[in-house]
């Protein structure tokens, strides 16, 4: 048993979901379970959505309707027949949503979200499992919510792994295991409460539903299915070369997506490696090629790997008396970041302050700096970037800060890490 999981880049047309089925059809005799995310860019749209009917700010409608739109465009590309009965299937869905926000919101803002947001791979896999039906690809939709089960922290979801393991078992595998199901289209990045309540397991986290299905039914492998070539050793945004990673380890993985490399969910990795299962990132576009393999390997990765971020803001923060930074600075610094949930993503002290990069948040940092301020000195430095170097060495350091001013260092034996500024 095999989990493929299909991103939004690769269902973001008609043409692209006739490329699924075309990538499905090479794997006639496997059984697989498919993971899928909303189409394109719809969970932006219902992001915006959310925010117009939660906060009232702009009207909410001509938003729907976008979506709407979008969706039936597809469905035009992948059906002739108007009668079809996805087409209602996604009428009603429409008009479900619209219903809900013709009230008053009555949940909290992160419990709505879900709500709304969730819609966009419940549509999506409607779409695809119809059109797999329609060109002969043996396949059933399943709702993910039968089986991932969470706690109730919306936007972010803790799967409860115990229950949602036996519940995989018990269903989804022997579903699988009868030769009238075949494929299993269902939903990434959702689950569910014990209330019923729709969760989602964080931004890009269908990676994470494909690890969790896999996780829980011993599968052979997960692949995940991009519009890159595999891993590579930059981000084709930001470097010219780069250069496919043809197999890493588990470790450098998890470093690699701790530091911001968008290729994969950072949660994805772990669950995988505790049970030894291949993770395959492979490109929809060439899907003959082998892509990058992530297992349990001896090789180190041949060549620096660079992740760059950018608008980053670096917090310079000092005791307001003039004493030193010591462990009781820290902890309660520490506490703010966390109450405030901003992530660190690198950070040094010296004797007299502590400094700290983080992304830009238009809203949390403003309150955690007011917060920081309560008690210290807080110097505030943005517009900088953040490059890691992963197995860096002078070379490659000096290529990346050229013309750059460092205002910050850090160095571990693996890892390299400069904040910088256009000098
Ligand atoms: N559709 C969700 C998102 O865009 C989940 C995913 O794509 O993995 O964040
Ligand atoms: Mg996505």
């Amino acid at each position: 048993m095999k989990v493929f999981k299909f991103g939004g880049a690769s269902v973001k047309d008609a043409e692209a979901v006739k490329n699924v089925a075309e990538i499905l059809k090479r794997f006639p005799d496997e059984q697989l379970m498919v993971v899928i995310s909303a189409m394109g860019k719809t969970t932006n749209a219902l992001e915006r959505l959310t925010n117009a009917f939660f906060y009232k700010k702009e009207d909410p409608l001509p938003i729907l309707e976008e979506i709407r739109q979008y969706h039936i465009g597809i469905l035009q590309g992948l059906f002739d027949n108007p009668q079809h009965p996805v087409f209602d299937e996604l009428h009603n869905t429409i008009v479900e949503l619209e219903w809900a926000i013709e009230d008053e919101p009555t949940h909290t803002y992160d419990c709505e979200y879900d709500q709304i947001v969730s819609l966009g791979e419940l549509i999506s896999t409607k779409i695809v499992a119809a059109y797999l039906q329609h060109v002969g690809i043996k396949s059933t939709w399943r709702d993910i919510r039968d089986v991932i089960k969470t706690d109730n922290t919306y936007r972010e979801g803790k799967v409860d792994w115990a229950l949602t393991e036996k519940l995989i078992r018990e269903d989804f595998l022997p579903a699988l295991q009868n030769s009238k199901t075949g494929i299993i289209i269902t939903q990434g990045f959702l689950g569910v409460t014990s209330e019923n309540f729709t969760t989602t397991l964080g931004r890009e986290g269908s990676d994470y539903t494909a690890a969790i299905l896999a996780y829980c039914t011993d599968a052979e492998g997960v692949t995940i299915w991009k519009d890159v070539s595999g891993v590579l050793n930059a981000d084709p945004k930001w470097f010219d070369e780069t250069q496919l990673i043809p197999q890493l380890t588990y470790q450098d993985a998890i470093e690699l997506t701790y530091y911001g490399a968008t290729v994969i969910h950072p949660k994805t990795i772990k669950p995988l490696q505790n049970k030894n299962i291949p993770l395959y990132v492979r490109s929809f576009l060439n899907p003959e090629k082998e892509g990058t393999k992530i297992h349990h390997t001896q090789t180190p990765l041949p060549i620096p790997c660079f992740i760059f971020k950018v608008d980053q803001v670096l917090l310079t923060i000092s005791p307001r008396d003039f004493s030193f930074i010591v462990e009781e600075n820290l902890s309660s610094i520490f506490n703010l970041f966390s109450k405030h949930g901003v992530k660190i993503n690198t950070m040094q002290n010296s004797a007299l302050s502590f400094s700290i990069c983080v992304d830009q948040n238009a809203q949390k940092l403003p309150t955690l700096i007011k917060a920081l301020q309560e008690q210290y000195r807080v110097l505030y430095n943005d517009k900088i970037e953040l490059v890691t170097i992963r197995y860096y060495d002078q070379q490659t350091i000096d290529r990346v800060t050229k013309d750059k001013k460092i205002l910050l260092e850090v160095k571990s034996r693996y890892t390299a890490q400069m904040v910088m500024k256009d000098a």
